[in-house]
């Protein structure tokens, strides 16, 4: 297939091995490696998985963590080789650390140190997840409101109302945020630590907490590092507790890509093709040559159509009622910069990156959305981490993307009443055309500012895309999705 990882970048292939890596390792130069990324034929996780839990003091018994012990159950059940413990174990694949029960900061000592004595043993590629809850008023997404002293009235009250205890608790909830970013930052050999954050009275093994786990364990998530998946609810199929969802989760689903002629919407194109979705690549009536070729690779048909058209979400519409009969997903990838500082910015570079890049998606959405046919719709919209952090000479791109991120999380809720949901994945430096304009010298830094020391590939981009797309993504709704190797710069 065609979404075979491929980079330009040099200084990677000579330092990723041999010779090259020790002479980059003594001169204390960037050291990247390979990532591990999907491969069907290897196994999931590169070594056995330890499950630990914070539990009531103890980070290793069995039956003082309920979540933890279910969290196990369900990877033997998946077949892994796991682990309670981690004595006598001289390479671990993952350790999965549950924290659903954490209740004062002062408990993640022990199953950090825990945590810190088995890192050495971590295999090339391996992963750190954690489990645990959301920080009310904090972490987005799905959290309920702080009680007031009204509802426990023995626990003494804070100066908000809110009894003390819950404000311990947030304090902790929160402090696993700042110690899973942090774990990220300390990982080698192109391991990564993200974290899922399940909201309260959602099981710690509701399905997309499952599903994000399968997803945060496997080299689909190479590029994803220093990042949280909020599972804000038990949607989802109940069968993922025992069977995988294979190599083709997106199984006759009808999901629209635009900007799919080249970059990272024809990576997400192929990608959604090979895991068994209906694509519908869109692209600029210029692009025809491109799209058209991409199509009958798929063998499907393109629709050449410049988004920012007033009627384009009606024509995606009526293109895929008379193909297909409905439509389940749109991934709205289309995007452009014309970036200049502000001050030498002109109408016209502000206006167009907007129309693109956020009005085009809204306006698109809201037509589809007018139709039965997208009841159950899947949107995926593509911020950028400039929209999170903030970049010098992309005020306009920025207030674009961040625009994506809002337009998402004001969906959630419209869209969850019939059955969908709506995320976006913000990239952080992306092998692609379009960075690939960026002057040498930069591009050569700015590939090295993550945790991962180089840039991820427009596959990393679609593999979590094809996550969000796919049932086991069902009680994610309305987050943003970093796919930036833990992009340093900015917020
Ligand atoms: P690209 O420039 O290589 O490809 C963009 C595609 O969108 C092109 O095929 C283009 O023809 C199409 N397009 C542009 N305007 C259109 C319009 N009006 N109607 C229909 N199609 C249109 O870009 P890319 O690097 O592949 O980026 C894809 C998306 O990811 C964009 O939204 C971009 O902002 C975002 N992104 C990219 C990076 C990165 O590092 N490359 C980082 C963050 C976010």
């Amino acid at each position: 297939m065609g979404y075979a990882p491929a980079t330009d970048d040099a200084y990677l292939s000579v330092v990723s091995q041999g010779p090259g890596r020790k002479i980059a390792t003594s001169l204390g130069l960037p050291a990247p490696v390979a990532l591990r990324r999907h491969d069907p034929d290897t196994p999931a996780v590169p070594g056995p998985v330890l499950v630990l839990g914070a539990g009531s003091g103890t980070t290793t018994t069995p039956g003082s963590d309920p979540d933890a012990d279910a969290l196990a159950q369900h990877l033997l059940t998946r077949g892994f080789e796991v682990h309670r413990h981690g004595d006598g174990l001289r390479r671990v694949g993952a350790v999965v650390l549950c924290l659903t029960g954490l209740t004062e900061l002062g408990g993640l000592s022990a199953p950090a140190l825990e945590l810190g004595g088995l890192l050495r043993s971590l295999a090339p590629g391996g992963r750190v997840i954690t489990i645990s809850r959301p920080a009310d008023g904090v972490a987005a997404g799905g959290a309920a409101s702080l009680p007031t002293a009204a509802d426990d009235p023995a626990a003494g009250t804070a100066a908000g109302g809110a009894p003390f205890d819950v404000v311990d608790r947030n304090a902790a909830r929160q402090g696993v945020v700042g110690f899973l970013r942090s774990v990220a930052q300390e990982m080698r050999g192109g391991a990564t630590a993200n974290g899922i954050l399940v909201a309260d009275g959602v099981a710690a093994t509701a399905p997309s907490v499952l599903g994000g786990l399968d997803f945060l364990l496997s080299g689909r998530s190479a590029f994803v590092d220093g990042q949280f998946l909020v599972v804000g609810s038990d949607a989802g199929p109940e069968g993922l507790a025992t069977a995988p969802q294979g190599e083709t989760p997106l199984d006759q689903r009808v999901v629209v890509v635009t900007g799919a002629a080249r970059g990272i919407g024809e990576q997400i194109a192929r990608l959604l093709h090979a895991q068994g979705a209906r694509v519908v690549p869109v692209d600029v009536p210029a692009a025809g040559q491109p799209l058209s070729e991409l199509a009958n690779q798929l063998g499907t048909a393109s629709l050449p159509l410049d988004v920012t058209a007033p009627d384009a979400g009606t024509r995606i519409l009526e293109h895929c009622k008379t193909r297909y009969g409905r439509i389940d997903g749109i991934v709205h990838n289309a995007g452009i910069t014309r970036d200049k500082m502000l001050a030498n910015m002109d109408e016209s570079r502000f206006a167009s990156v907007l129309a693109v890049n956020t009005e085009a998606p809204l306006r698109i959405t809201r037509q589809l959305l007018a139709d039965p046919a997208a009841d159950g719709l899947r949107v995926v919209g593509l911020a950028s981490t400039s929209g999170i952090a903030g970049n010098r000479g992309q005020t306009n791109y920025a207030a674009s993307k961040a625009g994506i991120v809002g337009m998402v999380a004001a969906l959630a809720p419209v869209l969850a009443e019939r059955g969908g949901t709506a995320n976006a994945v913000a990239p952080g430096f992306i092998e692609t055309e379009m960075t690939a304009k960026i002057p040498m010298a930069r591009r050569q830094v700015a590939r090295r500012l993550n945790s991962l020391q180089q840039g991820g590939l427009p596959l990393d981009v679609a593999e979590a895309i094809a996550f969000l797309l796919s049932d086991a993504a069902a009680g994610i709704s309305g987050q943003t999705l970093r796919v930036c190797g833990q992009n340093l710069v900015g917020a």
